[in-house]
C-alpha cells in the first residue's frame, strides 16, 4: 500500500513556542500598530530612506534569526523521516521547518523567507546575516552589493504579491494530497484559508490543529485544541502508524 501524501499548513502558531510572535496574522502585531506595519509595507519601504533605516534596526532587534525549532517542527521532519511523504506549506518566515532537518525542496514558504535579503532591482539574494553585519558596521540603508538597488528582507510585505510559482505549487499538492493538516493558523488570510477548503473539495482528510476556532472547523474530519507542542507529535505519530485516516 502506497503511504498517503500529507500536506501541512503551518501558521504563527506552530512558531510560538520558538518565541516568535505573531506578527501578521488577523491579530498580529503588525495590524495593531500602524508606525510597525509601515515598516513592512512596499510602497513606504521603497519610497523612503528614513522607513528603510527604521526596518534595517528593526531587523537587527528580530529574534527570528535567533530562534530554534521546536518539538513541533521537529515532529514534522521526523513523519518524513519515517518514509512517509510530506510537503509543508507555511506562512511563517522563520525557516524553523528546515532548521529541525525537513529537506529545503519539501517546503513552500507562502511568505518568503527572513533568512535572506533580496535586491528590488536585479532580484539577486544574499543572507540577511550578511546584511545586517553591514548594518551593524554603520551602514544604515545597505544596498545591493551587484547593482546599488534597494535591498530588502526576502519576504513578502504588505503590498506585495505572493510568488505565482510557490502560490501554483501549494495549490497542486493541496489538491493531491489525502491528508491536509492545517496548524497554527486561523485560516483567515489569504490564500492560506482557500487552501484549506481546495482540500476538502478534493475529498482530503481535513485536520484542524489550532487553539482558536477557524472559519474551516466545521468541514474539517478532525479538529485538535490541544497545545500544538503536543498535540501535533501525538497527531504525526497517528499518521505514521497509518490510523491517521
Ligand atoms: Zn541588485
Amino acid at each position: 500500500m502506497t503511504k498517503p501524501l500529507v500536506a501541512l499548513l503551518s501558521g504563527a502558531g506552530i512558531s510560538t513556542d520558538s518565541g516568535i510572535p505573531d506578527y501578521r496574522g488577523p491579530n498580529g502585531l503588525w495590524r495593531k500598530d500602524p508606525e510597525a506595519e509601515k515598516l513592512v509595507t512596499y510602497d513606504y519601504y521603497m519610497g523612503d530612506p528614513e522607513i528603510r533605516r527604521r526596518s534595517w534596526q528593526m531587523r537587527r532587534s528580530n529574534r527570528t534569526l535567533k530562534a530554534e525549532p521546536n518539538t513541533a517542527h521537529v515532529a514534522v521532519a521526523g513523519l518524513e523521516k519515517s518514509g512517509v511523504p510530506v510537503r509543508v506549506i507555511t506562512q511563517n518566515v522563520d525557516g524553523l521547518h528546515q532548521l529541525a532537518g525537513l529537506p529545503a525542496r519539501k517546503v513552500l514558504e507562502l511568505h518568503g523567507t527572513a533568512r535572506q535579503v533580496v535586491c528590488t532591482k536585479c532580484h539577486a539574494r544574499g543572507p540577511m546575516e550578511d546584511a545586517l553585519a553591514r548594518v551593524e558596521a554603520g551602514e544604515a540603508d545597505p544596498p545591493c552589493l551587484t547593482c546599488g538597488g534597494i535591498l530588502k528582507s526576502a519576504t513578502v510585505m504588505f503590498g506585495e504579491r505572493l510568488d505565482p510559482v510557490v502560490l501554483g505549487e501549494a495549490v497542486a499538492i493541496t489538491k493531491a494530497c489525502q491528508i491536509f493538516i492545517a496548524v497554527g493558523t486561523t485560516l483567515q488570510v489569504q490564500p492560506a484559508a482557500d487552501l484549506a477548503g481546495v482540500a476538502a473539495d478534493h475529498g482530503a482528510r481535513l485536520v484542524i490543529v489550532n487553539a482558536e476556532p477557524t472559519p474551516y472547523d466545521d468541514r474539517a474530519d478532525e479538529v485538535i485544541r490541544e497545545p500544538i507542542g503536543t498535540a501535533l507529535p501525538e497527531l504525526l505519530r497517528r499518521v505514521s502508524a497509518g490510523s491517521g485516516r
